[in-house]
């Protein structure tokens, strides 16, 4: 079977570290790099085996690419995503989708309206941990969630210390980049739709003045659950992990949110504390497969676009209510 033939948006760290590999693996064939540095797509491209580097996107189409995956900042992914639907291309977006939920609704339609597949790289919902955690509760195992909590925290990588840190316009801080995986997460985990958030920020001295670099969110969701975030850029020494306490027993995860596939899962209830056996697998792999499913018409990427759009809101909602003193509702 041909491969699906790939184009990068973007001469990105993300792609460097895990997604070049990830649609290699996946099967797909990356034919070309946009980069707005022509020098530095070109280096991109020698350095991963890309035959192409191009400056623009209506080039990067018009070099027979059927998917681009972008992961330009995250201001740039309305325009881009819209340019490529235009162009009958399937979009891979990285998450946020967007800054403002009017781009990412514009996302969504033009890409409905182009019949092309869009979809959110929200790539913690793939994970082994999230899918057991996920079964256990649908099937009853820690009876009616009530309170989940994460810890999303640690301190940012010194080479990712860029526009996260210092260009609000592309979205910088804590909540855009990690707010958004979270509510991703949990909506995955729980089956269950946010409805409302309260945040308060910091700045603790790494972002620019006026980003906060970490945050602290109450999310409601529509059953009534509780859901407390800890996203920063700042703590030296935390440790991530996902709880989520039920009216019959407690799910605990730790270590379990990074791009590296690893952590640990146990279950706690009247029968004691068992750990839950966990095959431990690459979060992006499957997340491209099932895009490349999708557009053969083999069911829905992992997240879609509305996935995206939602977990934005949750994002924005945070800090709108950060911004203001007050509950705010999430639009989406
Ligand atoms: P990068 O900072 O590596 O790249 C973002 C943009 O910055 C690129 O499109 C590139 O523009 C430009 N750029 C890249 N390197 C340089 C440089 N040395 N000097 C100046 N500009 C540069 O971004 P990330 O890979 O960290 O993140 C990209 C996207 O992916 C974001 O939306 C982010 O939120 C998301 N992300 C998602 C993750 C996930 O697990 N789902 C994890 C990490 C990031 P161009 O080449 O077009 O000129």
């Amino acid at each position: 079977m041909a491969k699906l033939r790939w184009g990068l948006v973007g001469a990105t760290v993300i792609g460097r570290e895990w997604m070049i590999a990830a649609i290699r693996e996946a099967g797909g064939e990356i034919v070309a790099v946009m980069s707005t540095d022509a020098a530095r797509g070109r280096a991109y491209a020698e350095e991963f085996g890309v035959p192409k580097a191009v400056g623009t996107l209506p080039e990067l189409c018009s070099t027979g690419v059927e998917a681009v995956y972008i992961a330009t900042t995250n201001e740039r992914h309305r325009a881009e995503t819209l340019a490529a639907a235009d162009a009958g291309v399937h979009v891979l977006c990285e998450k946020p989708l967007a800054t403002r939920l009017s781009d990412a609704r514009d996302m969504v339609e033009a890409c409905a309206r182009a019949g092309v597949v869009l979809a959110t790289n929200h790539h913690l919902r793939n994970g082994a941990i999230a899918g057991r955690m996920r079964e256990i509760i649908s099937a009853g195992g820690i009876g009616r969630p009530l309170i989940a909590r994460i810890v999303h925290a640690g301190y940012l990588p010194e080479h990712l210390h860029r526009w996260r840190l210092h260009d609000a316009r592309a979205g910088a801080g804590a909540i855009l980049d990690l707010t958004v995986h979270d509510a991703d997460l949990l909506r995955f985990i729980l089956d269950d739709e946010p409805e409302a958030a309260t945040a308060f920020a910091q700045n603790g001295g790494l972002a620019a003045a006026g980003i906060e670099d970490a945050a602290l969110s109450l999310i409601r969701f529509r059953s009534g659950l509780l859901a407390q975030l800890f996203d920063g850029f700042t703590t030296r020494y935390a440790e991530t992990g996902v709880e989520v306490h039920g009216s019959e027993g407690l799910l605990i995860a730790r270590d379990c949110l990074s791009q590296t596939p690893r952590g640990t899962l146990a279950l706690r209830s009247s029968a004691g504390e068992k750990m839950i056996p966990l095959n431990h697998h690459n979060y992006y792999v499957p997340g491209v497969r099932a895009f490349h499913d999708a557009i053969a018409g083999r069911g829905r990427p992992a997240a879609t676009g509305e996935d995206g759009l939602i977990s934005l809101a949750v994002a924005l909602a945070a800090q709108k209510s950060a911004d203001s003193g007050r509950s705010a509702r999430v639009e989406a």
